[in-house]
């Protein structure tokens, strides 16, 4: 088709209506500077502060505005699958609403584009105006999947990246509900590179990664993207089997040559509850896996949209 934009940039909404108008002004100055054409995908991931309002307003000014509204909060893993959906340009970018990952970055993600990289991801140098907190989970997160993982995910990157739209096809013929898209895009492989960006602090408002969503999200990476909790069973019963069969033989002699170290409960309790408390963690991790594999089963769509213009052919 002749009218398809160049650039998709792709922005997941959720309660950000402070940050909005500014977004895209930095974002539109920034595309604009470029002399190609572009749109400007805003995924409402169910916001109830106004956002919404706003979104639409963007969208009836500028005809660069593609406004998608969810039906309700999906999450922004979700929201960005959406965008996905609906972008048609030939490079697609994935950024923040809250200006954390400064849509100036776009400019040598592009750079790096024309030189023939099909993933360029931005990787968070320093950050800026985040707890401790934040700052040292995020950071333990990304050794931990890197280490557990079998794909080659980058450390500290974030959503914010490039993608040719070869990728993007490839992540779109994608359906896995419980998404983790950096691991999906370092799956898929092609030709990838890493710009190293200051993260700013944000332009306004709270985060809306409560510790709650990070966890699922840490969760869905590590189930999308490793066996390794399902074998931990494994390794925790060969250990428990061969202390037991070292252990056997030693008290049957103790206890013929007359100690008294074995008698009593307590021992026996302990090495219960200890065995207890490791087969229902085993099971928990088990239902981890169970439940994502009756999500998929059931095979609901991702996500609902109450408004959003055609979607793109295939
Ligand atoms: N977001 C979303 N749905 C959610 C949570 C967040 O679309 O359920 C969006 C949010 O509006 C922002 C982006 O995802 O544009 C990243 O969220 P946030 O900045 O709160 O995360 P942080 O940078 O603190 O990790
Ligand atoms: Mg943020």
């Amino acid at each position: 088709m002749p009218n398809k934009p160049e650039f998709s940039i792709i922005v997941p909404v959720y309660n950000e209506k402070d940050c909005i108008q500014e977004m895209y002004r930095r974002v539109s100055e920034v595309m604009n500077s470029t002399g190609q054409t572009w749109e400007l995908i805003v995924v409402d991931d169910g916001s109830m502060d106004g956002s919404t309002e706003q979104i639409r307003e963007l969208g009836e000014r500028d005809k660069k505005v593609k406004p998608i509204i969810f039906a309700r909060n999906f999450g922004h893993q979700i929201a960005v699958t959406a965008g996905l959906d609906y972008s048609e340009g030939k490079a697609v970018v994935i950024i923040d609403a809250d200006l954390q990952d400064p849509p100036e970055v776009i400019l040598p993600l592009i750079e790096k584009w024309r030189e023939g990289y099909q993933v360029v991801y931005a990787v968070r140098g320093e950050r800026e105006g985040e707890s401790w907190f934040k700052t040292f989970t995020a950071s333990f997160f990304y050794r931990l999947i890197h280490k557990i993982t079998d794909v080659n995910i980058p450390l500290d990157t974030g959503d914010f990246r490039l993608m040719d739209r070869r990728v993007v096809d490839v992540l779109n013929s994608m359906h896995e509900r419980h998404r983790f898209l950096r691991g999906m895009s370092a799956w898929v492989g092609f030709k990838s590179i890493g710009v190293t960006y200051k993260r700013a602090a944000r332009f306004a408002g709270e985060t809306k990664y409560p510790l709650k969503k990070m966890l699922l999200l840490a969760l869905n990476a590590i189930t999308g993207f490793s066996y390794f909790p399902l074998q931990l069973a494994t390794y925790v019963g060969f250990v428990a089997a061969g202390i037991s069969i070292i252990a056997i033989p030693i008290v049957i002699i103790m206890r013929i040559a007359g100690s008294q170290a074995f008698f009593g409960q307590a021992s026996t309790l302990l090495a219960v509850l200890f065995l207890g408390g490791v087969q229902l963690i085993c099971l928990g991790i088990l239902g981890e896996y169970i439940g994502r594999i009756y999500d998929e089963v059931k095979g609901r769509p991702l996500y609902i949209v109450s408004e959003a213009p055609e979607k793109p052919s295939k």
